[in-house]
């Protein structure tokens, strides 16, 4: 029996999340993008007003202004897209366990074994549309197929807030007609060849011979052509997850050079409280602990380590920050600014090896003080409740530790894609090889 497989997109994420808090746009073009640091001044996402007018992801700011001058551009939020991100992912867990994101705001869903519960594919592909769109206000177009591939073009063929079914029966009049460069993974330097081939189409690299184009692209020859063919077998696998986001850290320049160890211990610990608070809320640990260090000369240096276990406890990243710290500065001269950054980031109900000699309770029990403190600061600001420590310096206690201040590093869209896209080719060799 074939597989039921549905690929999820929100349509616009991040703009469409934006237009939610800025209800005074609505029908006026805008744009999310300006990330302060490597991709900065470019369109991350836009709407469709804005995309109308011609206004492109990637543009570059200046570029979409020419093209639309009366865009609204809005800088990217992505602690709350990852919640909206999540909040689908809640639900789409009502329709199966076996989810596979792809990016931040795509999904394959494998319903087969609710199918009997819930009705066919298209049913429930139609009561997720539904239900994103009123509980979470946002649409999503979803692809419906018996692969990943065709579920994948589903979603793209017909958006926003629509479902497309792919079925043995159709696939040729709506799959086969399309553009070589709508199957995934076909970029534009395997279009151009394919081109050359004279294989235009979608449906020209399914009839073609799996051997000319294994002559040509090699192993991803015969990955194209099973992939146009609507044969790809690769499961859609909840552990292939790769996390949307790469790092979570907060650094600050000190409103008075620090002096010796207690100066940098009380800064740590305020930026490694903010950093900590931040992966709790978005549900993640991380087992990198990163740091870096600029002192008033001109010396910087910026450490990582990796860490036993994966934590969001304030107390234990603290820690290790201060002994990379003690580690490599020489304190030659006081130090100006300094940051802490957590990587390698999991969701929280990841499971990991506990090492053998650190105490669980002790841990909970952090991780629970941790959590009554980020409700207390919620619901009375950020100095109803401070560790003793930061009563000996309120010059150096008091800086603003603010939430505006964190740096929240999603992978790049090409990067992301590079990878995935690699890991996937490697699973498709296992599968037909
Ligand atoms: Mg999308």
């Amino acid at each position: 029996m074939d597989r039921v497989i549905l690929h999820s997109d929100m349509n616009c994420f991040y703009a469409s999340v934006e237009m939610l808090y800025h209800p005074e746009l609505a029908g006026r073009p805008l744009a999310v993008g300006g990330d302060p640091e490597k991709r900065h001044g470019i369109v991350l996402t836009a709407n469709y007003p804005a995309k109308k007018k011609g206004i492109k992801v990637g543009m570059a700011l200046w570029q979409a202004k020419q093209a639309c001058p009366d865009v609204v551009f809005v800088p990217p939020r992505m602690d709350l897209y990852l919640r909206f991100s999540r909040l689908a992912r809640e639900l789409y867990s009502e329709y199966t366990d076996l989810q596979e994101p792809f990016g931040i705001d795509e999904c394959w869903l494998d319903v087969t074994d609710s199918v009997p519960l819930f009705g066919g594919g298209r049913k429930i592909a139609e009561e997720i549309r539904r239900r994103i769109k009123l509980e979470l206000g946002l649409t999503v177009s979803v692809g419906v197929s018996w692969n990943k591939i065709f579920a994948k073009f589903g979603s793209d063929f017909r958006k926003p807030d629509a479902v497309t079914e792919i079925t043995r029966e159709n696939y040729r009049d709506l799959v086969w007609r399309a553009p070589a460069a709508d199957l995934l993974y076909v970029g534009r330097s395997t279009r151009k060849k394919l081109a050359t081939l004279g294989m235009l189409t979608i449906g020209d690299v399914a009839r073609s011979d799996p051997e000319l184009l294994h002559s040509i692209f090699g192993k991803m020859g015969y990955i194209l052509w099973v992939f146009a063919n609507g044969e790809d077998r690769t499961p859609v696998s909840p552990e292939s997850y790769v996390n949307p986001i790469k790092s979570i850290g907060n650094g600050t320049t000190s409103p008075r050079d620090l002096e010796d160890n207690d100066d940098v211990r009380t800064v740590i610990y305020l930026l490694s409280e903010s950093v900590a608070s931040r992966l709790r809320d978005n549900h993640f640990v991380g087992d990198t602990v990163g740091l870096w260090v600029r002192d008033n000369g001109l010396y910087s240096f910026c450490r990582q380590q990796k860490i036993g276990t994966p934590t969001n406890i304030s107390d234990e990243i603290a820690r290790h920050s201060m002994c990379l710290f003690e580690e490599h500065y020489p304190w030659t001269v006081p130090i100006r600014s300094i940051g802490v950054r957590m990587s390698g980031l999991h969701p929280d109900e990841y499971c990991y090896q506990l090492d053998l000699f650190s105490d669980v309770k002790a841990r909970e029990k952090q991780f629970k003080i941790d959590l009554a403190v980020d409700s207390l600061r919620s619901r009375f600001g950020h100095d109803s409740v401070l560790r003793g420590r930061m009563y000996f310096d309120r010059v150096l206690s008091g800086l603003d530790a603010k939430a505006e201040d964190h740096m929240i590093h999603p992978h790049s869209y090409f990067e992301s894609g590079d990878r995935t896209g690699t890991c996937r080719i490697m699973e498709n060799l296992q599968t037909y090889e």
